[in-house]
């Protein structure tokens, strides 16, 4: 499985690095070419070729950081595309989308145009904990605990799969059910926030780096690669620094602009 991170942060700045400048994007992932899993960010990093090879979307919740990039993807492809896109969420993100952005006001209604019949989107409810299958990988939805409806996902193929927490706080089914798979090769964990911020990290519903620590131990899998990811920039330094601190051998900051290979 191909994993192509085209943004991994909890907000996007310019920050300026030892390496160089570099732009912090939210996150979405793009696997194998074609399944988009989270939209907060699309057209800006895809050629449009790119983008008309994206088939399946799946969105864990309905923040505005991990949905940002579908609009002006719709734009790009609503004249391009033989067969609509599907986009999969939970029922609340998917309706939230119609009633919240793709309402006539905000922008247009995508899952009505160009025509009714011929859509650029095309909505799927996914139910938390039963396997959909988009674009030859196998994708479980799993409940976790966000302030408004979240899952994070299971992605799996015949080889290999990972684990992606969405945004969460301290959570456990994701963790049980990833734990027992022979073939998971690696984590995604959010974590958005330093230690010092704990209390802002329990009301927004989000991980710290020694709440990552109590996660990674409900998972308990040394033979994987983790990544944290989701970090809020004006933060990144310093959970980058708690994050070394925890000493997990194989636990790395995510970047973008890198593809995974699993
Ligand atoms: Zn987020
Ligand atoms: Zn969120």
């Amino acid at each position: 499985m191909n994993i192509r991170i085209l943004g991994c942060h909890g907000s996007e700045a310019l920050l300026q690095q030892t390496a160089g400048p570099h732009t912090c994007h939210t996150c979405s992932f793009l696997i194998n070419d074609t399944l988009l899993l989270d939209a907060g960010t699309v057209a800006s990093k895809l050629s449009l070729s790119e983008q008309k090879r994206i088939r399946h979307i799946i969105l864990s919740h309905l923040h505005f950081d991990h949905i940002k990039g579908l609009p002006m993807l719709a734009d790009n492809l609503s004249e391009q595309i033989s067969a609509p896109i599907i986009v999969g969420g939970l029922p609340e993100v998917v309706q939230g989308l119609h009633r919240h952005i793709f309402n006539t006001d905000v922008y247009p209604d995508f899952f009505k145009i160009p025509t009714v019949e011929h859509p650029t989107f095309a909505s799927s409810f996914l139910k938390p904990g039963q396997v959909h299958s988009f674009s030859g990988v196998d994708v479980t939805p799993i409940l976790v605990n966000h302030t408004v409806p979240t899952t994070g996902f299971i992605v799996q193929d015949g080889s290999s799969a990972f684990v992606y927490s969405g945004d969460t706080y301290s959570t456990d089914e994701l963790w049980r059910e990833a734990k027992q798979i022979p073939h998971l090769k690696t984590a995604f964990i959010e974590c958005s926030y330093p230690n010092s911020m704990g209390e802002l990290a329990r009301i927004s519903k989000h991980l710290t780096p020694a709440l990552l620590a109590q996660e990674f131990r409900k998972l308990d899998r040394h033979d994987i690669s983790v990544y944290a990811y989701h970090l809020k920039p004006a933060y990144k330094d310093q959970i980058q620094q708690e994050l070394r601190e925890l000493h997990i051998p194989r636990l790395t900051v995510l970047e973008e602009d890198q593809t995974l290979t699993i």
